[in-house]
């Protein structure tokens, strides 16, 4: 009975604390208080003048997509992507 560990704590607990507010730059959802941090570490590039919004956005849907692939399409995404600097 002494069992205290966070077997999976619902997240939705968490996200019921603080409103969930929508990132301008990807798009997606976040707590509001995670915000903030999460537009420092994510979207630092959108400081630098070089890569536009729409830039940014696209690597965040790339990045989103790498995560949901295996091991093993990203290995073989990672050779296609060295491919195609070379060709570019
Ligand atoms: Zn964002």
């Amino acid at each position: 009975m002494a069992r205290t560990d966070v077997d999976e704590k619902p997240l939705t607990e968490a996200r019921l604390a603080s409103p969930m507010v929508k990132c301008d730059v990807c798009g997606r959802h976040y707590n509001q208080r995670y915000l903030t941090s999460h537009k420092r570490l994510s979207h630092n590039a959108k400081t630098d003048p070089s890569v536009s919004v729409d830039d940014s956005r696209a690597v965040e849907m790339i990045l989103a997509l790498y995560k949901k692939i295996s091991a093993k399409a990203r290995t073989d995404l990672r050779h296609r992507l060295s491919d195609a600097e070379d060709e570019a």
